[in-house]
């Protein structure tokens, strides 16, 4: 892999989407790279800009990592110096605080210790079923079994779940390291192996979850052999998600509706059960949230080539930040109505 080393690379925080995404993909590379970052304009086009606490977790857990220094984290603040020295993997807990997403903070981190000159075990505590977020079930389910397919070998339980917006709750990873991380192309989901829907409820009624997988089950057109409901203890609430998972031969994909207080159960199913429908209808192995979040891991490994459908502002972001770290090309093609190639090269000049 070949990367732009030297100067400090500037980072416009504001371009495309303008969220933590932009931050959270900078530290990872930086850490993985071994290049400073400077960053302005953090966040700016969220409702409250700049750094949340959320965030200042991921900065201060990836310069641990990193053994870097850092200049501007402070809440508030939409700047941002970051330079790393090296990797350290090693045992590392990180508390996020009642609600923050632990799987956000393991984006950014995760990546270096997937390279590192050693296995890493992380104990992350805070919200595990955040909205806006990689939930637990897509981390384990759909995430992770292409880092294994890469090379290393990273698995997360889930020792608590942490439902929004309480949170508390509690995930271990460990991770085996490559030395380098294998590209691959992903271009067919093949055959449907599985398919379920599962409603989740902590410390609310059983009814909601009865609601939503009476929904699922009548969008998507399943038996009652592949809908599921869980009540977890109430303790653990209040709590709802919907998850929708379909196994297929080469690829695993998630879909979750998240409950929340004024927002009917019908809807929360709905919304989730209408990216299913779109995924299932397009055929395509990756979808949305997964298009995004593998550009940076298949950049590790110097190129891929993955089907997808209508990149979003999230994966067009997330392109343009691997370009200013990393000389990479990156495609983006409609190879027919509802299916786009994602393909990653190794930029020669
Ligand atoms: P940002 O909005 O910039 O904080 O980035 C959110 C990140 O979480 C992106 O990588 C999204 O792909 C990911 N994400 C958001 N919602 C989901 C979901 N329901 N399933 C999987 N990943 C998600």
């Amino acid at each position: 892999m070949r990367s732009k080393k030297g100067a400090l690379v500037l980072i416009d925080g504001a371009m495309g989407e303008g969220g933590g995404q932009i931050l959270r993909t900078s530290l990872a590379l930086s850490l993985c790279l071994g290049k400073p970052f400077r960053m302005v304009n953090l966040r700016a086009r969220r409702k409250k800009p700049g750094f949340r606490h959320q965030h200042l977790v991921c900065v201060n857990a990836a310069a641990k990592i990193g053994g870097a220094r850092i200049e501007g984290a402070t809440l508030g603040s939409q700047e941002l110096m970051f330079a790393p020295t090296t990797i350290r993997p090693g045992h590392y807990h990180f508390d996020i605080g009642t609600a923050g997403s632990t799987t956000l903070v393991l984006q950014s981190i995760l990546p270096a210790l997937l390279i590192a000159n050693g296995p890493s075990t992380l104990i992350l505590e805070g919200g595990t079923h955040n909205p806006f977020a990689p939930p637990f079930d897509f981390l384990q389910q759909v995430f992770l079994p292409i880092i294994n397919r890469m090379g290393p070998k990273v698995e997360a339980r889930l020792e608590r779940p942490g439902y929004y917006p309480k949170g508390g709750g509690r995930l271990s990873v460990t991770i085996q390291p490559a030395k380098k991380l294998k590209a691959f192309c992903l271009h067919e989901r093949g055959k449907i192996l599985e398919q379920r829907a599962i409603a989740t409820v902590a410390g609310l009624p059983r009814h909601i979850a009865q609601r939503e997988i009476g929904v699922i089950g009548q969008k998507l057109g399943w038996g009652e052999e592949c809908l599921y409901i869980k009540e977890e203890p109430a303790d653990m609430g209040p709590g709802n998600i919907v998850t929708i998972e379909i196994k297929s031969e080469y690829i695993s994909e998630v879909f979750t509706g998240f409950g929340e207080r004024r927002v009917r159960a019908e809807t929360v199913a709905d919304k989730a059960a209408k990216a299913a429908l779109r995924y299932l209808a397009a055929g395509v192995p990756v979808c949305d949230h997964l298009a995004d979040q593998l550009l940076l891991p298949f950049a590790l490994a110097g190129g891929g080539s993955y089907n997808t459908l209508k990149p979003t502002l999230h994966t067009m972001t997330n392109s343009e930040v691997l370009k200013l770290f990393m000389d990479i090309e990156i495609s983006m093609d409609r190879i027919s109505k509802d299916i786009w190639q994602i393909t990653l090269s190794q930029a020669y000049q």
